[in-house]
């Protein structure tokens, strides 16, 4: 489940909100209720998804002989 960052415009709260639909509901801010609500993109959800340790893919393979 994707986690998404949301900073509101009015109040500047910060909040984070689980998405569990792709069809998005009207976010409002819990501490305002404003809907003035800008979505952030942090890096930090990103790293569970990417997580690039395999690593032992050789492609320096050369068949002379
Ligand atoms: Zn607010």
């Amino acid at each position: 489940m994707p986690i998404f960052e949301y900073d509101c415009q009015d109040c500047g709260h910060n909040f984070e909100r689980i998405v569990f639909s792709e069809k998005q509901e009207r976010i409002t801010c819990p501490k305002c209720k404003s809907e003035r609500i800008k979505r952030v993109i942090s890096s930090t959800s990103f790293i569970v998804h990417g997580a690039f340790s395999g690593g032992s893919s050789g492609c320096g393979s050369s068949g002379f002989s």
